[in-house]
């Protein structure tokens, strides 16, 4: 389904609680671009509500080793040092791509640092709630995990936070609704203007 346009790569971090998956839902649907979501693989368990092949593709420990093996992930990254894996699948990029979307990658910032080395020009957008006391409030409302859970969850992101430098956006996510659409309009900005020609 291209037009000819270029696909380009979007790369969404954030500490978790931050409202990143919310968001990215309400843009797939209601910003005007050809977005995707690149799938995730994952060796964590699903929550309550999650679907393999929608929320993330969730495989053994034994099947991420292997594709880890045979090169299949743009990057990958055992997230919170507790032996849960997660990877970017190329196939999800590079098919988007060819296709002219626009994928977005909502993923956590050393795996963005790596598709960054990467020289996939990436757009990235650094998502947050404007604080560590929000996103804690955030963390016990969503009200799905164990206190030690949240605690290592807290620290993460308090690390997470230092590598908001590094993001070509920094967006602060109070509302949903106004998030959507600064979002949306920071990345129309990178339409290129359609080419006209003069006889
Ligand atoms: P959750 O377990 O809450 O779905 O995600 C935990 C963290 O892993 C989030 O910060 C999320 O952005 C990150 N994550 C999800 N998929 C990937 C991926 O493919 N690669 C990397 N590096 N991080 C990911």
């Amino acid at each position: 389904m291209s037009d000819g346009e270029p696909g380009r790569l979007i790369v969404i971090s954030g500490p978790s609680g931050a409202g990143k998956s919310t968001i990215v839902r309400r843009l797939l649907r209601e910003c005007p671009l050809p977005l995707t979501l690149s799938i995730s693989a994952t060796t964590r368990a699903p929550r309550p509500g999650e679907l393999d092949g929608r929320d993330y593709y969730f495989l053994s420990d034994s099947e991420f080793a292997e594709m880890r093996q045979r090169g299949e992930f743009l990057e990958c990254k055992e997230v919170f040092g507790r032996g849960h894996w997660y990877g970017t699948l190329y196939d999800q990029v590079a098919t988007g791509l060819r296709e002219g979307r626009w994928v977005i990658l909502e993923i956590d910032v050393e795996g963005a640092a790596a598709v960054i080395e990467r020289d996939l020009h990436p757009i990235t957008i650094f998502l947050h709630p404007g604080g560590m006391s929000e996103l804690e409030t955030r963390l016990r409302k969503r009200g799905t995990e164990s206190e030690a859970a949240i605690e290592r969850r807290l620290e993460v992101a308090a690390r997470e936070m230092r590598a908001l430098p590094r993001y070509d956006h920094e967006v602060i996510n109070r509302n949903i609704g106004p998030t959507v659409a600064e979002v949306c309009e920071i990345l129309q900005r990178y339409k290129e203007p359609s080419s006209c020609s003069k006889n």
